[in-house]
Order: C-alpha cells, then sequence, then structure tokens
C-alpha cells in the first residue's frame, strides 16, 4: 500500500471506496483522489462477508448504513458525482469495478479492525495483480497506529499517559480539514451507479429505526451536534445520569463516519472548559482503544492481561440460565433490567449503563465477558469492536488499564446514585412504576403486603433477584485472587 502523489496521475481516473466514512466532506481518502485525478468515481460494497455475520435479518445498523447511503448518494449527484453501491465480497466487487471503470488507483480510509486490515490487503494484492494502485489514509482517528508512543517507542496501555501524551502531539495539523470542496468538479459518474438497493434488495428487512428517531447521515450527525454543542459544557456533570439527556448520542455517527472526528475533536479543543475537556477525553479513549487494537489484536478473543484467560469463568446449564435473563433483562435488579431494555429495544445503552451490565455480567454472574461482548455486538447500534472489547475488558478487570477485580459495582447502589428517583428505570420497567422511591432500586425489599397492594409481587409480577450481590461478590474476588494476575 502507498500514498499517492501529483506525478501517480497518468491515468488520471481513481476510485474511492467508502466503509466507515459515510459523508462527502473532511474526507481524507476522497480529497486526496480529487487532488490526484482528474475523474473520480465513489462505491461502497455491502459486504456479504460481513452481513452473513449477522444474526438477524432485521437491522439496525444496516438500515442506519442504507440511508446514508442513499445521502451520501445525493450529495454526490449534486456535484456532478454518484455512488456505485455493490452488494458482495468487497475483496472481489472492488478489483472487478476498479477494472471496469479502468482507473489507476482505489483508495481507501484505514481501518483497524483485524478483519479489516486483512481485507484491504487481499484488495491491495488484487488490484496489484491487476496493475492497479491501492492508496489509504488515516481518516477515522486523530492520532493512529504508532504516532503516540511511550519514551520508549511501546503502545501506551495506561490511558491517562496515553492521553496526556496525544494531547501534547496535538496541534492545527492534525485537526484540519480535508477542502474536498476545493476539487469536487472531478467527481465522475460510473455506469454503474444506478442508484442505492432497498433493504430487501441485499436481503434485510425493516427495522425500528425510524420509529426510534435517531437522525442518521451526515445531516442527523451534523443535526446531533448542534445539539450537543449547545449542552456541551454541562457534560462532565451531566453524562453519568441515564435519564439526563447529557452525552452526545453521536456513537453511530462516529461508528459510520457520517461526522467527521477532526470537526467534533476541533470544537471540543477550541472551546475548551470542563465540559468539552471531558468530552475530548472521551473521543481519547476511542483513539486509545483503536490504537490497542491495532498493536494487541489477540484481545479481540483474548484477554489484554493474557494471565486472565485462566480465569474460571461460569458455565453450564446454570450459567446459561443466568446469560438468558440477563439478555432477557429478567435478573430481578431494575437498573440492570431497565438497561438490557434500552438495549433490546433501541439499539442504544448508556455508558453509565454498560458499565453496570457488563459488570454484573462478569462479576455478580460470572460469566465470560466475552459472551456480553458478543451480545452487546449483536445488539448495538453503535458497535464497534475496539470501543467494545475495550470496554468489557475494562469492566471484567482483563483488559489495559481496567477496573482493578476487587473494585465491583454494587447495581443497587449504583442504581441509588446514578437514577436515584427511578426515572431511568420506571421508563424501562413500566411494570415498577408504582414501586415508592425507597424500594425503586431493591423491588424485592418492599413489604409483601405492600407488593400485593401496589400489583407488583416479585416473583410473579417483576423476577426476584436471580443472585445474592453479596455473596457473588464474595465468589468473584475468590475467582480473581486465584487467578496469578
Ligand atoms: C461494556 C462497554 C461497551 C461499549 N461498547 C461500545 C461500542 O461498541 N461502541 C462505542 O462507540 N462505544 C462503546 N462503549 C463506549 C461508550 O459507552 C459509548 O461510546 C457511549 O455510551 C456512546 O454514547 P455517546 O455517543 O452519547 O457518548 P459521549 O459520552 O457523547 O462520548 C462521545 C464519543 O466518545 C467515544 N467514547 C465515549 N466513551 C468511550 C469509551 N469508553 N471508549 C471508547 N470510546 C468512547 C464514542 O465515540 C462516543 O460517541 C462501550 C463502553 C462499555 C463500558
Amino acid at each position: 500500500m502507498r500514498h499517492m502523489n501529483q506525478s501517480d496521475t497518468s491515468n488520471s481516473r481513481a476510485l474511492v471506496w467508502f466503509h466507515r466514512d459515510l459523508r462527502n466532506f473532511d474526507h481524507a481518502a476522497l480529497y486526496h483522489a480529487l487532488r490526484n485525478h482528474r475523474q473520480v468515481f465513489c462505491a461502497f460494497v455491502f459486504d456479504t462477508e460481513i452481513l452473513e455475520t449477522l444474526p438477524a435479518r432485521t437491522d439496525r445498523r444496516v438500515e442506519f448504513i442504507r440511508e446514508s447511503l442513499v445521502e451520501l448518494d445525493a450529495a454526490l449527484r449534486k456535484d456532478g458525482g454518484a455512488l456505485v453501491v455493490c452488494h458482495g465480497k468487497a475483496r472481489e466487487e472492488i478489483p472487478r469495478l476498479a477494472a471496469q471503470l479502468d482507473v489507476a488507483a482505489v483508495y481507501a480510509n484505514h481501518d483497524y479492525e483485524p478483519q479489516a486490515i486483512e481485507r484491504d490487503l487481499d484488495v491491495a494484492r488484487r488490484l496489484q495483480a491487476i496493475g492497479i494502485s491501492f492508496a489509504d489514509f488515516k481518516d477515522q482517528v486523530i492520532f493512529e497506529r504508532d504516532e503516540v508512543l511511550t519514551q520508549t517507542g511501546k503502545p501506551f496501555g495506561v490511558f491517562t499517559a496515553y492521553k496526556n501524551a496525544w494531547l501534547r502531539k496535538l496541534n492545527d495539523f492534525y485537526l484540519r480539514s480535508y477542502p474536498v470542496g476545493n476539487y469536487v468538479n472531478r467527481l465522475s459518474i460510473a455506469p454503474q451507479a444506478i442508484g442505492v438497493p432497498t433493504l430487501q434488495g441485499i436481503g434485510f428487512e425493516t427495522s425500528n429505526l425510524k420509529a426510534l428517531r435517531l437522525p442518521v447521515g451526515m445531516s442527523g450527525g451534523a443535526q446531533l451536534f448542534d445539539d450537543f454543542s449547545e449542552r456541551m459544557d454541562r457534560y462532565k456533570d451531566a453524562r453519568d445520569f441515564p435519564a439526563v439527556k447529557g452525552v452526545s448520542y453521536l456513537s453511530t455517527h462516529l461508528r459510520f463516519g457520517t461526522v467527521s472526528i477532526r470537526e467534533l475533536a476541533r470544537h471540543a479543543w477550541q472551546v475548551g472548559g470542563a465540559g468539552a475537556e471531558t468530552w475530548l477525553s472521551e473521543l481519547i479513549w476511542r483513539d486509545f482503544y483503536h490504537q490497542i487494537l491495532f498493536h494487541h489484536p489477540h484481545v479481540v478473543t483474548h484477554a489484554w492481561k493474557v494471565e486472565y484467560d485462566d480465569i474460571r469463568w461460569e458455565t453450564g446449564a446454570a450459567a446459561d440460565a443466568l446469560f438468558a435473563a440477563w439478555c432477557e433483562a429478567r435478573t430481578g435488579y431494575p437498573i440492570v433490567d431497565a438497561a438490557m431494555r434500552q438495549l433490546n429495544q433501541t439499539g442504544f445503552m448508556h455508558n453509565r449503563l454498560r458499565m453496570i451490565t457488563a459488570s454484573f455480567l462478569t462479576k455478580d454472574l460470572g460469566i465470560h465477558w466475552l459472551r456480553g461482548e458478543r451480545y452487546f455486538a449483536a445488539q448495538l447500534n453503535d458497535y464497534d469492536l475496539a470501543a467494545n472489547n475495550g470496554g468489557w475488558q475494562w469492566a471484567a478487570s482483563t483488559g489495559c488499564d481496567a477496573q482493578p477485580y476487587f473494585r465491583i459495582f454494587n447495581p443497587v447502589t449504583q442504581s441509588e446514585r446514578f437514577d436515584a428517583g427511578g426515572k431511568f428505570i420506571r421508563k424501562y420497567l413500566p411494570e415498577l412504576t408504582g414501586v415508592p422511591d425507597k424500594y425503586i432500586h431493591a423491588p424485592w425489599k418492599l413489604p409483601m403486603v405492600d407488593q400485593r397492594q401496589l400489583g407488583v409481587v416479585i416473583g410473579t409480577d417483576y423476577p426476584a433477584p436471580v443472585v445474592d450481590h453479596a455473596t457473588v461478590r464474595e465468589m468473584t474476588l475468590s475467582r480473581f485472587r486465584k487467578t496469578p494476575g
């Protein structure tokens, strides 16, 4: 793989291959292709190697992508271009299309997931075999790969040290925008650009995405960011409370690149103040986990601290039943169940709740973090391997710079602290609406006479707790102590 410059443009046609960068502004690959070539085509592949791994034929993410492609295609057409949308194996479709269009080069942005790295190398090899170059660029993070290293040249494993080095390195150069608009007259329409297929056309069904009102595409990302910029100064204080509109809700847009990370980071950096600085820190966590995944791809299936692969997690029928109760929001712990309903119904879960539910699965139920990680991967609209894996290994204490294993969230006190009035719980567990605030976090403590009077009999109308927190806490401590870590 190589980067091209103007001298490479003897054949002045190029193809830009979009994947998790569904926008036509501040786009590294698109910018470089336009600058270097006189005729530029654009393509996206609904990659069957990915689609076939999805657990259901109704998937909000596929619909989010499809809707965002419709907007991207329309935006490109306004500038005289258009999107070719293929359905097949990207590793075959891209070289085929590149050959048909007789381009000199294919341009794309970097991806850091092991499977994507392998796919892109394969595409580059196949292109090379037919005399076409492959040029790829950093786009979805501020700093990638080896750009932020320790003084001894090693990847960071501790977030605070990484963050300090990241901030030291940051300057206008890394936050600059790619001025795609300077060259848009070079966009061209390929004969294969016949519109974006319907969901049914690629074997999927409509999900509840529209009903959820999650705005899609570049316009949706901009709308959410405008809304959040007004609230950014309150982020530090508001971000931990799931019943409060305190976070940005931009994660799905960051996942699919309908917003530009540079634009968001630049804004937070320039605005400054406690809220913006805290939010910028979250964007740095995102870079941090991407570089962890890039440097340590073993984390996909193994503990980052490899010695924790020896932890004896619960298995067998009893563990399977507990896992099902967790997935289906039947643990008897209202904050956990409300969070799991939010996930199952909307594909989103608030960060505080991701930490609580992940801790509950691994440390209260003693179930392997990978099972939870895979469940989230199937459900989350914003599912991102680097962040999800990082978050799970953090909560399970198996990851880099993770929560120490002896810090075990108490689901009741977490609930009292972060959903004090039970507003979030009642939103997703209407069966508990009548439970007084005093008992909403632990309804099994409600006297039986009150349970009957309120029509919320624990064990009948709402589950009894599947485990006793104090007991399982001790089991978890001993599980970790037995593992040399
Ligand atoms: C167990 C677990 C699993 C997670 N899985 C994912 C996932 O699959 N995809 C995902 O994008 N985030 C994941 N996160 C991180 C975080 O929960 C979400 O990014 C956040 O809740 C999304 O909401 P938001 O966009 O309103 O976030 P904001 O609070 O507004 O943060 C802004 C952005 O910063 C990034 N960010 C925030 N927190 C983190 C973090 N801890 N790690 C990495 N990036 C972060 C996200 O891109 C987010 O959109 C996970 C966290 C945990 C604990």
